[in-house]
């Protein structure tokens, strides 16, 4: 029966299905080798295919295209041509070429480079990525693209992926057929990112130059009540909320978005989306566009969706989880245990590239997730901590500790266990005791890495996954390659992976204290900051990991460096700009309007009688205290973002940023909620966090 879901899904989308009606059956075949092998598409077939993807977008109403790119702002970038050429007779045809299709050339001078083009060669150059399909979106063909400059460097956060997935089809298909498999052709990373968001009434936004600025509340007294009750957790949605949901449903299936589970979260306001996992390039073009989509469709309902990771103070901020595994085209998840001792022994090599990579690689894993609005999260209560680790469960965790130090394993009753001989438990079952507080945790056929902000795209992420599991899958299977003593050298692989490496597992409790103490202990980072992460980013083993395996030159890491330490100063600077605007324009005038009203109060009161007035009078004194100690604050704050602004490199101006205004921050927006704590409602002049967190009330 078909049912409303399978009617819409993909409608709007120009995928394998559609394409197997409107092209012809070679063109096709060539389309899909095109895909699975990684090869340039023939300009005839190019041809065939733009045509026919045209006629498609026509068909259901489009007028314009787009090559659709993912710059380094963050979001998504458009320019839109509509589909009309002349046809020299007056009239016009429409028309999409396949040249036209595969690359496009918008001027590109604004986006942000990071010192790899200057203003006189600022063409960048656009190219279709034909593995994620085109999709029609408000009446715009978009074509999933790339984007790089004039000499090829790349522009963007998809370059780097389809790259990182080449290298990791490589390397991991080496790893399959040594253990025999030779029939997988092509093995992909899939992922499911879990998307957390807030929904908060848009009159009451509107209100909030905090919100409009920088998407976070930058001042805000505790209202009596947050998430202490765990009242809001996979609570019931109120009715304006389910159908804001339904919605986002209608709209994401419609663009082929797996969309699957939501729910309210733990922070009153706070809501959850799971998609079912895809392929990565196509997930993070889907996590793009579930992002925008949620903000648009939230006005629709009234309300502003918010992506920032701390919206709220004292409550969860929102974060993205990353569900990552590696399949290959015939079905076989690589990081699922296996039924025989033989692919337990693939599953356990795998695991042991993840380890060892996870491990020498923990700085880049971190600067994957390195965001000044993250910085809120990571180490607070809620998500995981700054430092990596990774946890595998206990059942898992005792096998490991066994093969690494030759040990009896009592589960099975075996003195040693032997690789590739002695059959092990079904781990998927162990999940008695999934641990919530892991920044990188195995959750029985995937590894599940929390970190992520809710607003950052995941791509970076996944290109330092990708990246990193392949050089330790190159290894291994450089080694295995030329054994003669297959599963024995398996077995020591593992073995001394696991001595090395064994300091990154960890299945306690990240949020504890005596964590951060025993990591540093084991040698681990601990980096708690976007300024303290970024330097890690060109060490050395990372500069001359990217460039051997050619994802990156060095160029572009040097250049993305200074976008997120540059992204990272604005973002203070806007924050605390927009403070200083806030204390100076709204809040000390509102203190004082309170003041005055309440000093002629007293007069009043004393000139009918001589009335005790000690109540107001002692406000009165509080409030010209404490709204003189803002006013120094705030003359405080402003001129330390003048000097952060003068420093001198990008890092300088990040650290000052980070040490001297944000501690400014705090110690204003303190003495400012204190005063709003104790101010009467009539004067204050934003909406407070009781407004904002249970603004959706219907
Ligand atoms: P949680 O308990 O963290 O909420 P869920 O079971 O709801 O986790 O699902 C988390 C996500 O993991 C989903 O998006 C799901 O599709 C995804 N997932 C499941 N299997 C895989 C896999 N093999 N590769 C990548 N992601 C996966
Ligand atoms: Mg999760």
């Amino acid at each position: 029966m078909e049912s409303k879901i399978t009617k819409i899904f993909g409608s709007q989308v120009f995928n394998h299905q559609t394409m197997r009606t409107k092209l012809p059956k070679d063109v096709y075949k060539m389309y899909k080798k095109t895909i699975l092998e990684g090869i340039a598409l023939d300009p005839i077939c190019a041809n065939i295919i733009a045509t026919a993807m045209k006629d498609w977008a026509i068909e259901n109403g489009a007028t314009h295209f787009t090559h659709w790119f993912q710059p380094m702002t963050g979001i998504t970038a458009e320019k839109h041509d509509s589909f009309i050429t002349t046809s020299g007779n007056d009239g016009v045809v429409v028309e999409l070429s396949g040249k036209e299709l595969v690359q496009g050339e918008p001027d590109a001078s604004s986006f942000p480079n990071g010192g790899l083009r200057s203003t006189f060669e600022a063409r960048g150059y656009t190219a279709w990525d034909p593995t994620s399909p085109a999709f029609i979106k408000e009446g715009i063909l978009c074509i999933p693209s790339i984007f790089c400059s004039y000499t090829g460097e790349a522009l963007d956060k998809k370059t780097p992926l389809l790259k990182s997935q080449e290298l990791i089809n490589k390397h991991a298909l080496r790893i399959v057929k040594l253990f025999g498999n030779t029939s997988a052709k092509r093995i992909n990373t899939t992922v499911g990112p879990e998307q957390e968001y807030f929904l908060i009434d848009k009159t009451l936004f509107d209100q909030r130059k905090d919100l409009i600025y920088s998407g976070r509340t930058l001042f805000g007294a505790k209202p009596p009540k947050t998430q202490e009750l765990d009242d809001h957790y996979f609570g019931v949605l109120k009715p304006k909320v389910a159908s804001f949901m339904d919605e986002l449903n209608e709209e994401c299936w419609k663009l082929g978005i797996l969309a699957k589970t939501q729910h309210n979260e733990a922070a009153p306001a706070q809501h959850e989306l799971a998609p079912i996992f895809t392929l990565t390039n196509v997930a993070t073009d889907h996590n793009q566009l579930t992002m925008e989509l949620m903000k648009r469709i939230a006005l629709k309902h009234d309300m502003v969706c918010l992506l920032h990771e701390k919206p709220f103070e004292g409550v969860n901020g929102s974060g993205k989880h990353n569900n990552w595994s590696m399949a290959t085209d015939t079905g076989t998840n690589l990081l699922e245990p296996g039924v025989t001792p033989y692919e337990n022994a693939q599953f356990l090599l795998v695991l042991a590239a993840l380890i060892k990579s996870v491990d020498k690689y923990q700085d880049l894993l971190r600067i994957s997730v390195a965001s000044a609005g993250n910085d809120h999260r990571l180490g607070a209560n809620e998500a995981p901590p700054a430092i990596i680790s990774i946890f595998v469960g206990d059942e898992l965790y005792e096998i490991l500790d066994c093969i690494g130090h030759d040990k009896a394993y009592t589960a099975k009753n075996i003195e040693k266990i032997s690789i590739a001989v002695d059959a092990l438990p079904d781990f998927k079952k162990d999940t008695t005791d999934r641990n919530r507080t892991s920044p990188f945790a195995f959750t029985g056929n995937k590894f599940e890495f929390r970190m992520l902000g809710s607003q950052t795209s995941i791509s970076c992420t996944n290109v330092m996954i990708n990246t990193i599991v392949s050089e330790a899958l190159d290894e291994f299977a450089t080694q295995l390659e030329t054994s003669t003593d297959f599963e024995n050298d398996v077995h020591e692989i593992i073995k001394q992976t696991i001595v090395a490496h064994e300091r990154i597992l960890f299945n306690g409790n990240g949020y504890d204290e005596a964590w951060v103490i025993e990591a540093e202990a084991r040698g681990l980072l601990n980096l708690r900051c976007t300024p303290d992460a970024l330097p890690h980013y060109l060490a050395k083993k990372n500069v001359d990991l990217f460039t051997k395996y050619g994802v990156y030159t060095r160029n572009e890491m040097e250049s993305r460096y200074e976008i997120i330490v540059e992204e990272y100063c604005k973002a203070i600077n806007i924050e605390a700009s927009t403070m200083v605007n806030m204390s100076k324009k709204n809040i000390i005038p509102s203190v004082f309007s309170y003041i005055k009203d309440l000093s002629e109060g007293v007069a009043t009161k004393q000139s009918i009688a001589n009335i005790d007035c000690s109540v107001e009078i002692s406000i009165i004194k509080k409030f010209n205290a404490d709204v003189s100690f803002a006013y120094e604050k705030t003359e405080a704050l402003f001129a330390s973002i003048e000097v952060a602004n003068k420093q001198g490199t990008s890092i300088e101006r990040a650290k000052y940023y980070q040490t001297i205004v944000i501690p400014f921050m705090e110690e204003l927006r303190n003495i400012v909620d204190e005063m709003e704590q104790n101010c009467s409602k009539k004067y204050w002049p934003f909406p407070s966090y009781g407004d904002l967190l249970y603004s959706v009330s219907i």
